[in-house]
């Protein structure tokens, strides 16, 4: 049973010649024993340095890392026993997948033989290693290196263990079970474990809860219902989901509705000040088609039928931005049709212009 905090953390890199940059601008986060939290954020955000920084691979510019409420800033990695599996696998060339899984072992503790080869078994047996337990890393697919380095970290029995992007290079299909596979070690073993993704699919389905994160900053922590249902700024909101919310630009009106364009008016979920600059956010599955006598006119741009729902592009008379809505599998719509389209204002969410910050 581990928590793992994380205190005002921050990471400057400097280097001689060429501008600092601020990976990671100060970031509080408390994990509880067991948790699985996903950290999630575009490229470049800086998720990969702050696990770096709790693997105690990259030294700490501000802040603190407490692992049970003890600082661990001071100790080295060696001594931190957090698991790590990185995106890029570290593995041994010249070692087999045993000797791989079997070295973290034997370089941390005097374990006797019998115990690592049990231990090695056991672990590939859960990772589906066994038949390549002989290979070398060279004669692997990118996904059975990615496996390895997931088995390694966890063969370590670690208080905590930290994924970076650990399924980033497996196929779709092995993506799938081997996502279910390791929320289930995960609960299983009940580690403390921070996954980093950029992929907001494998966050929203694997964690307890989620941060997201932009420019060294953490923008939300919640559950994946929390995050998608609430998001807290505009950021957030167009960074889950897919397709990408609808984000539409309006003034409010003292009416509770927004004005999209001269003839175009939106319901708003919560009265806003008359004549505020907003962005009102619609996601594609909150909208409907429906008949003549509701909702927005609309012309249809264009129309991709999917097996499971149609993707609609649609104009709103005098708005700039297209409007995408998810359509009924069995709906089939032409360049030029007019429908009428509704949102359902409790679904609704609008965020300040300005700012981006929601106004619920
Ligand atoms: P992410 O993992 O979210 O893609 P990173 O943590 O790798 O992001 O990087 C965050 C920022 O820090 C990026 O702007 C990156 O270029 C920069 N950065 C990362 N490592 C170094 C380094 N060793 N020296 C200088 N800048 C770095
Ligand atoms: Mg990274």
């Amino acid at each position: 049973m581990t928590e793992l905090e994380l205190r005002d953390l921050r990471k400057t890199f400097s280097a001689r010649g060429r501008p600092a940059v601020d990976a990671v601008r100060g970031i509080d986060l408390a994990l509880r024993s067991g948790e699985l939290l996903g950290l999630l954020g575009p490229s470049g955000c800086g998720k990969s340095t702050t696990l770096r920084m709790i693997a105690g691979l990259e030294t700490v510019t501000g802040g603190d890392i407490l692992v049970d409420g003890s600082s661990v800033i001071a100790r080295p990695a060696q001594q931190r026993n957090i698991g790590v599996a990185f995106e890029n696998y570290a593995l041994y060339p010249p070692l087999t997948v045993a000797e791989n899984l079997a070295f973290g072992l034997r370089a941390r503790r005097r374990a006797d033989r019998g115990d690592v080869d049990r231990k090695v078994k056991e672990i590939a047996e859960r990772v589906d290693l066994t038949a390549i337990l002989d290979a070398r890393p060279a004669g692997l697919s990118s996904g059975q290196k990615q496996r390895v380095s997931l088995a390694r970290a966890l063969i370590r029995e670690p208080d905590v263990l930290l994924l970076d992007e650990p399924l980033s290079h497996l196929d779709a299909a092995q993506r799938d079970t081997t996502r279910r596979e390791l929320k289930r070690i995960q609960r299983d073993l009940g580690h403390t474990t921070i996954l980093v993704t950029h992929d907001q699919e494998e966050a929203l389905s694997l964690a307890d809860r989620i941060a997201v994160m932009r420019d060294g900053v953490i923008q939300q922590l919640g559950t994946p219902y929390e995050i998608y249902d609430s998001p807290a700024n505009v950021f957030v909101a167009d960074f889950v989901g897919e397709p990408a919310i609808n984000l539409l630009p309006g003034i409010a009106e003292a009416d509770g509705h927004a004005r999209l364009s001269p003839t175009v008016r939106i319901a708003l979920p919560m009265p806003v000040p008359a004549g505020r600059e907003v962005v009102v956010g619609i996601r594609p599955e909150d909208l409907s088609l429906t008949g003549e006598d509701g909702g927005l006119a609309a012309r249809v741009v264009a129309h991709e039928p999917l097996l499971e729902s149609g993707i609609a592009t649609l104009a709103l008379d005098g708005v700039e931005r297209p409007l995408v809505v998810l359509t009924d599998p069995e709906v089939r719509l032409a360049h030029d049709d007019r429908v009428h389209v509704t949102a359902d204002p409790h679904l609704t969410h609008v965020f300040d212009a300005e700012t981006g910050d929601s106004l619920r």
